[in-house]
């Protein structure tokens, strides 16, 4: 999830999506994710606490989604939050951010 406005009145990714990312991101291996926030997956990943539940919901995300929501650890969010963009942001497309809005009723961005 980034910082747009749209993001903030949305938080379906960080609702509906499984956030793994290598281990070398926490915080105890010299990276900035805070390690009592995500579970062991495998050897080398970890993911985000929740996001593999049902329904899912990552343990970081505050707020409601589709009406104000912000990632509790903006700053120390994992690459996989990062690179997750909204839907033609820059002139990308992004069809996952379109599809989980769509499974929270929320329209899509962009108008095909
Ligand atoms: S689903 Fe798309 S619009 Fe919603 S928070 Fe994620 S990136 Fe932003
Ligand atoms: S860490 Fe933040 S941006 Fe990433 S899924 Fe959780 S709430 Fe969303």
């Amino acid at each position: 999830m980034s910082d747009l406005d749209v993001c903030q009145s949305c938080g379906a990714c960080c609702a509906s999506l499984r956030v793994s990312f290598h281990r070398s991101q926490l915080e105890s291996e010299g990276g900035c994710v805070p390690d009592g926030l995500a579970d062991e997956e495998t050897g080398e990943t970890c993911r985000m606490q929740g996001t593999d539940r049902y329904p899912p919901r990552c343990v970081a995300l505050v707020g409601k989604v589709g009406e104000k929501v912000h990632c509790g650890i903006y700053e120390y969010r994992p690459d996989p939050c990062r690179e997750f963009a909204a839907d033609g942001l820059f002139g990308v497309r992004n069809a996952e951010c379109t599809r989980v809005r769509g499974r929270h009723g929320l329209p899509p961005l962009v108008k095909d």
